[in-house]
């Protein structure tokens, strides 16, 4: 008999199973895909840690949290910079005054300012009601039309003004020269990869992977005093108020011979004739690789279906409703808790996620 069987071998899960066996909780782990580390997992090729389910870029202000994943790793020194591809040029991501520049040929916040201000829209003080009237409010016309508009149609399927302000709130907008995506103090990406970052982790716990946790939970619970479930909650409920929808994605990954295929880990594209939203070369993620070769992903917005990987939560108010009943489900039970991304239906960064996961377990004991 267990103290926890935890279900899923992702951040969620893996953070909390670290937590309890510092404790000395006694913990088994299981997942059903043949790996560990979830959506953040690495492998190897050509020397280069490739980012199987997308890049995975870990940023956080917490000293708490930093010196837990610091624990299990090393991280280099990597800043995102990304670029944006649209009618055919570049511009710097986030919106900064390298973008300002390249857009409108200003050179300082005062005339970036009085561009932007010339064609923002004006709310009159109220709160923006979707994301195109949160980005036409805080950077205007040419830039939303450019690098927002097309991108965002392609990611979600839906036209922005039928999507929350909140998704487009996470990108940082300054009148400085800095290109770094994130405003957190610490940045980076693991030296040795995700998935050997999730091995340290799990040192000294059972896991067992490729194993399907619903077709036999009565025989999984019987093993554990507590299961702390990971998975898609409405699964979990036999999709019984119908599924929660996400958008997916589907990936090509391929070798180029040359050892710079784009010299930037991201390049997103704007227009909506393109239909990847991005590229990643997986090699910039560790600034001096010295492969001869490079990795190269393609990222083409999907719609999910099963069998496919859930990306990004739909939080619309049709899923919200839906994702609430199972909630009040989800309290009922006693043995089974909850937590992470997919039980939580949330887009959470890594960080919150392991935020998440301290505060479930605190609770817990
Ligand atoms: N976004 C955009 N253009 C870009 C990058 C992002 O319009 O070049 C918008 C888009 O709506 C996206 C949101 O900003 O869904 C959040 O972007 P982020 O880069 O944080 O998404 P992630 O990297 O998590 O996919």
């Amino acid at each position: 008999m267990y103290d926890y069987l935890i279900v899923g071998a992702g951040m969620f899960g893996s953070t909390f199973a670290r937590l309890a066996a510092d404790d000395g909780k006694t913990c088994l782990i299981i997942d059903k895909r043949e790996h560990i580390a979830g959506n953040c997992h690495t492998e190897e090729k050509e020397g280069i840690q490739v980012h199987v389910y997308g890049p995975h870029i870990f940023h956080c202000n917490d000293e708490q949290i930093w010196s837990f994943v610091n624990r299990f790793s090393r991280f280099n020194n990597f800043r995102n910079q990304p670029i944006s591809v649209s009618d055919g040029k570049v511009y710097s991501l986030p919106f900064n005054m390298y973008t300002f520049n390249h857009m409108w040929g200003v050179k300082t916040p005062q005339e970036a300012k009085e561009k932007i201000a010339s064609q923002k829209l004006d709310l009159q003080g109220r709160e923006p009601r979707n994301l195109e009237e949160q980005a036409l409010s805080q950077v205007g016309t040419d830039i939303y039309e450019k690098l927002i508009r097309g991108y965002t149609a392609k990611q979600w399927k839906r036209d922005p003004k039928d999507l929350p302000a909140s998704i487009i709130k996470r990108l940082p907008v300054r009148l400085t020269w800095d290109n770094n995506y994130f405003n957190d103090k610490y940045q980076g990406v693991p030296e040795d990869g995700y998935t050997a970052m999730f091995e340290k982790m799990l040192e000294g716990i059972e896991v067992k992977l490729g194993v399907d946790y619903l077709a036999d939970r009565e025989a999984w619970n019987a093993k554990a005093k507590t299961v702390v479930f990971t998975g898609k909650i409405d699964d979990y409920f036999d999709c019984q108020f119908g599924e929660l929808e996400y958008r997916t994605l589907d990936f090509e990954t391929w070798v180029e011979d040359t050892d710079n295929y784009q010299g930037n880990a991201v390049v997103n594209y704007g227009d909506s004739e393109v239909p990847w939203t991005r590229i990643i070369e997986h090699k910039h993620f560790a600034p001096g690789n010295k492969s001869e070769k490079t990795v190269v992903t393609k990222e083409i917005p999907a719609t999910w279906a099963n069998g496919k990987v859930p990306y990004y939560p739909v939080g619309d108010e049709v899923n919200s409703d839906r994702y609430e009943k199972y909630c009040e489900l989800a309290e009922k039970e006693d043995k089974v808790v909850f937590g992470g991304r997919l039980s939580e239906y949330k887009y959470y960064d890594m960080h919150q996620v392991i935020g998440s996961a301290f505060a479930k377990y605190k609770s817990m004991v």
